[in-house]
Protein backbone atom coordinates (compact mmCIF):
# COMPACT_ATOMS: atom_id res chain seq x y z
CA UNK A 1 0.00 0.00 0.00
CA UNK A 2 0.89 3.50 -1.00
CA UNK A 3 -0.23 6.38 0.76
CA UNK A 4 0.64 10.27 0.51
CA UNK A 5 3.02 9.77 -1.52
CA UNK A 6 5.34 12.73 -2.36
CA UNK A 7 8.41 12.79 -5.48
CA UNK A 8 11.39 13.45 -3.07
CA UNK A 9 13.72 13.18 -6.49
CA UNK A 10 13.41 13.60 -9.92
CA UNK A 11 16.25 12.90 -12.62
CA UNK A 12 17.05 15.96 -14.50
CA UNK A 13 17.16 13.48 -17.37
CA UNK A 14 13.81 13.39 -19.31
CA UNK A 15 12.59 10.75 -21.75
CA UNK A 16 9.46 10.68 -24.50
CA UNK A 17 7.46 7.94 -24.04
CA UNK A 18 4.23 6.75 -25.26
CA UNK A 19 1.61 6.73 -22.64
CA UNK A 20 -2.14 5.43 -21.86
CA UNK A 21 -4.36 5.50 -19.21
CA UNK A 22 -7.00 3.47 -17.95
CA UNK A 23 -8.92 5.86 -17.35
CA UNK A 24 -8.83 7.99 -20.78
CA UNK A 25 -9.86 5.85 -23.81
CA UNK A 26 -6.64 7.05 -25.89
CA UNK A 27 -2.32 7.26 -25.68
CA UNK A 28 -0.66 10.37 -25.84
CA UNK A 29 3.40 11.50 -26.04
CA UNK A 30 4.73 12.83 -22.93
CA UNK A 31 7.98 13.67 -21.44
CA UNK A 32 8.80 12.56 -18.16
CA UNK A 33 11.94 12.13 -15.51
CA UNK A 34 13.82 9.07 -16.38
CA UNK A 35 13.87 7.97 -12.39
CA UNK A 36 12.20 9.62 -9.22
CA UNK A 37 12.34 8.76 -5.68
CA UNK A 38 9.31 8.02 -3.67
CA UNK A 39 8.38 9.00 -0.25
CA UNK A 40 5.30 7.44 1.49
CA UNK A 41 3.46 5.94 4.08
CA UNK A 42 2.97 1.90 4.08
CA UNK A 43 0.06 0.13 5.87
CA UNK A 44 1.81 0.44 8.71
CA UNK A 45 1.84 4.05 8.91
CA UNK A 46 5.69 4.05 8.42
CA UNK A 47 7.53 6.34 5.93
CA UNK A 48 9.34 4.86 3.24
CA UNK A 49 11.02 5.42 0.27
CA UNK A 50 11.43 3.68 -3.08
CA UNK A 51 13.37 4.41 -6.32
CA UNK A 52 12.02 4.27 -9.74
CA UNK A 53 13.37 4.13 -13.06
CA UNK A 54 12.32 3.05 -16.68
CA UNK A 55 8.83 2.35 -16.85
CA UNK A 56 8.04 1.84 -13.40
CA UNK A 57 8.87 5.58 -13.08
CA UNK A 58 6.79 6.61 -16.39
CA UNK A 59 3.89 4.91 -14.17
CA UNK A 60 4.85 6.70 -11.34
CA UNK A 61 4.75 9.84 -12.87
CA UNK A 62 1.51 9.10 -14.29
CA UNK A 63 -0.05 8.55 -10.96
CA UNK A 64 1.42 11.89 -9.67
CA UNK A 65 -0.23 13.84 -12.21
CA UNK A 66 -3.57 12.30 -11.42
CA UNK A 67 -3.25 13.03 -7.73
CA UNK A 68 -2.42 16.24 -8.33
CA UNK A 69 -4.77 17.20 -11.30
CA UNK A 70 -2.51 17.31 -14.64
CA UNK A 71 -4.89 16.41 -17.28
CA UNK A 72 -2.71 14.26 -20.16
CA UNK A 73 -5.31 14.90 -22.47
ZN1 LIG B 1 -4.08 7.33 -15.84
Amino acid sequence: MIANPEIVWSSEETKVHEEGCLSLPHTMKSRASRSHSLQYLNENNETCELEADGFFSVVIQHEMDHLDGVSLC
